[in-house]
């Protein structure tokens, strides 16, 4: 008697459009693609934005400050000086070590879509004319894994920094190890931090910008190795997600949690940095940790310095001693 009484002969499809726009902000940054049209809509307020003018704006919502995600060469524009780029060790290729069922098709797949040959571009350029060595990766190629090219490319890239006495940033990015390439994945974890301590007692500096979102491997590697560390704003960053912690330990995370503001509360990074202000603060920490050209020179010039200054105080004893009372002297 009921047979066909909810039976719909017409139907309208509204499912895909609807579910977007269903899905909740902070989380839709994990699906949203930014297409290639003439407006991109913000993941985060919906807003609907002239691609060209986001582009102008480094990629921020005019609306509401997100930060959408970028890719690798757009990032290396805004950050580098013009034309100063060279890129290294684009030679590497990746291959299909463990016989990954798929893997080859899926890597060819990624090639041809983003048009680049792994998920970090490297290599030399300047930041407010101060030479620097950097990496930058890429979200769009296979989620920024670290793959063996990618943990390759960084070790190669903070090893010749090392050589050439420069100093290093690398943009992080990433959804974690490479799961196609298994355990060789996991080792570029120990190689990247090995090169990156090498650079480090070579007195040189190493700066990490941490972009939305660095998880897995790589923050529990070179991503969180550096001697400041920034983060855009709202970027996620952590080792495990949020969703594998709640289930881990039964219990519900606080608000903000992993998200750029909350580790900055808590002490994990050094600050949160606009995309605007990117190049410039870059340039100035490249400044103030500018590597002496010998550092045995710099070091003795140091010391001489030192010395004289020493020398001059015990020469001139009255001099200070009178400063001094008359710091001590109260006012009347
Ligand atoms: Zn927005």
């Amino acid at each position: 008697m009921l047979k066909g009484m909810f039976k719909k002969t017409t139907y309208i499809n509204i499912t895909s459009d609807v579910k977007r726009e269903a899905v909740k902000p902070g989380a839709a940054a994990e699906s949203v693609e930014v297409p290639e049209g003439l407006w991109t809509k913000c993941p985060q307020c919906g807003h609907a934005v002239y691609t060209k003018e986001l582009e102008e704006n480094f990629f921020v919502c005019s609306r509401c400050g997100h930060h959408l995600r970028v890719g690798a060469r757009d990032r290396l524009k805004m950050i580098l000086d013009a034309d100063s780029f060279t890129p290294w060790d684009e030679e590497l290729e990746t291959k299909n070590p463990l016989d990954f069922p798929g893997y080859p098709e899926k890597l060819q797949k990624a090639r041809s879509q983003t048009g680049l040959s792994e998920a970090v571009i490297s290599g030399q350029g300047t930041i407010s004319g101060e030479p620097v060595a950097i990496a930058v990766m890429d979200a769009s190629f296979f989620m920024a894994s670290m793959g063996t090219v990618v943990g390759e490319r960084i070790t190669r890239l903070l090893e010749r920094a090392t050589a050439l006495r420069l100093p290093a940033v690398i943009y992080c990015c990433s959804g974690g190890a490479r799961m196609q390439e298994g355990m060789l994945s996991l080792m570029q974890m120990a190689k990247t931090s090995a090169a990156i301590k090498r650079h480090g007692d070579a007195g040189l500096p190493y700066f990490t910008v941490l972009t939305d979102p660095t998880t897995g491997g790589v923050t529990a590697s070179f991503a969180m190795l550096g001697d400041v560390i920034l983060a855009e704003p709202g970027a996620l960053v952590g080792f495990a997600g949020p969703r594998v912690i709640e289930q881990t330990i039964g219990q519900k995370l606080p608000k903000g949690f992993q998200r750029a503001e909350f580790l900055l509360e808590h002490g994990l990074i050094d600050a949160i940095v606009e995309r605007k202000d990117q190049r410039s603060v870059l340039g100035r920490l490249l400044k103030w940790h500018k590597a002496p050209e010998n550092p045995k020179t710099a070091a003795q010039e140091a010391s001489a310095a030192g010395q004289s200054e020493a020398q001059e105080r015990r020469q001139r004893p009255e001099a200070h001693n009178t400063e001094k009372n008359k710091e001590e002297v109260p006012e009347p």
